[in-house]
């Protein structure tokens, strides 16, 4: 039997095999020439999003006006909240939703430096997302001239060994923050094991959680973690612009103060009081009005979400991105592809990067392919990472056979030297 015949057997059998099957039908795709394997960048929309939508706008707002902020808007944060908590594995009251990723953790990155007042160390990785450092450099700038960043560079582009973080840890260090999966190799932390690491030198850890809430099964209470954020458009599908998420452990929720005093936060908005009086636990890091109809889009994917478990998605994940790497080694590194993401799932997030020295040809290949192939839509990041990321709600292990294989095409007919290097806005 050829080698790829072998490796279609398993897909299919992948497949048949597949608790979660049945959640692929709950998402819009029914363009069966698109294989999408870019949900960690933007999900897939569910079906159910759509509908309630509509029923949003055209009842809620449209006709019912104001008197929905009553009826309907006014407690839909902590109804969310209390969803994502659970898929997070923290506590309904330690979990705040609203505001981006970018805006959510400059309040809590300020509030901890603010808190730890004789240390002036901040800590991160070389891994870890663009936003997170430039917030970090403008907060520095703007308020803390005498902190200092340090960022531990990975050897190898992929991974941070825990003796590096060990050894930049001090009692100097105010604030370690790291993304708790890389977005570009998705190496993932023992989140357990760095915050007793932080912990011992009395730093505080903040986590971002933008690649892994939704892909992997956390434990956020359970692992002592202090403060987290995350996006919600990626794994748990909340389309565009999602609201994001916020969460502090509830005894740092005094002790930490949300440097954007706005109505939202405050004890008693509707009395109109001009003095700010700082609302109650995790409501005091709220600041404006929260955004209803992103909100709406997004109720329906966190359903959707608790539904299939945050047990069994990770467990396919796994499955899908070691099969990934097993056909990879066969079939692709011979061909100039290298791996650059850990070669162990429990090292991993949900996706996976090649390198290539034609990655951006290749993606532009895969997008738009000659003839009657499938479109495969992955997305590149710069110098020449294809991400290939696997959503276990509606991703299946054929779309996993059939992109190795049309990697191997592509490559092997030189099909990229159609396209030139010229790049749009988003990759
Ligand atoms: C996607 C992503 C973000 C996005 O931040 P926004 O403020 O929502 O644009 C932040 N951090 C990481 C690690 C991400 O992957």
């Amino acid at each position: 039997m050829p080698q790829h015949t072998a490796f279609r057997k398993k897909a299919s059998e992948g497949d048949q095999n597949d608790p979660l099957a049945s959640f692929r039908a709950a998402f819009v795709g029914e363009d069966e020439n698109l294989i999408y394997l870019d949900g960690n960048s933007l999900g897939r929309m569910p079906l159910a999003s759509s509908k309630h939508m509509r029923m949003v706008v055209e009842t809620q707002w449209g006709k019912k006006l104001i008197q929905s902020w009553n009826d309907h808007w006014i407690n839909l944060n902590e109804r969310l909240s209390e969803k994502i908590a659970h898929i997070i594995g923290a506590n309904p009251d330690e979990v705040f939703l609203g505001d981006s990723t970018s805006v959510n953790f400059y309040k809590l990155a300020f509030a901890a430096l603010k808190q730890q007042t004789d240390r002036t160390g901040i800590l991160t990785d070389s891994l870890n997302f663009p936003s997170d450092l430039y917030l970090i450099q403008g907060m520095i700038n703007s308020s803390f001239p005498q902190h200092k960043l340090n960022v531990i560079e990975s050897m190898d582009g992929i991974s941070i060994g825990y003796e590096q973080i060990e050894k930049a840890l001090n009692d100097n260090t105010a604030l370690l923050t790291l993304s708790h999966v890389a977005y570009r190799s998705a190496f993932m932390y023992d989140m357990t094991r760095v915050n007793e690491m932080a912990h011992s030198q009395g730093a505080l850890v903040l986590w971002d959680l933008s690649h892994s809430a939704g892909a992997v099964a956390l434990k956020l209470h359970e692992a002592s973690a202090d403060m987290a954020v995350g996006c919600t458009y990626k794994y748990l599908n909340g389309g565009p612009g999602a609201p994001a998420f916020l969460y502090v452990r509830r005894d740092l929720q005094e002790k930490l103060r949300n440097p954007v005093w706005g109505w939202f936060g405050h004890n008693k908005p509707f009395d109109f009081d001009p003095t700010y009086m700082k609302g109650d636990g995790i409501k005091s890091f709220g600041a404006g009005t929260p955004p209803i109809l992103s909100m709406a889009a997004l109720e329906p994917s966190l359903t959707i979400s608790s539904e299939a478990g945050m047990q069994a998605i990770r467990q396919k994940s796994m499955l899908m991105s070691n099969f990934f790497l097993e056909m990879t080694r066969e079939i692709l590194l011979p061909l100039g592809f290298k791996v650059a993401s850990p070669a162990e799932a429990e090292r991993r997030g949900s996706h996976i990067s090649l390198k290539h020295p034609e990655g951006y040809r290749i993606c532009k290949s895969l997008i738009q392919p000659e003839g009657q192939q499938k479109s495969i839509v992955p997305d590149f990041r710069p110098p020449d990472n294809i991400r290939l990321g696997f959503a276990p709600l509606y991703n299946t292990f054929t779309e996993v056979y059939e992109t190795v294989m049309r990697l191997r095409d592509i490559a092997v007919s030189r099909e990229f030297e159609r396209h030139d290097s010229s790049r749009s806005t988003v990759t």
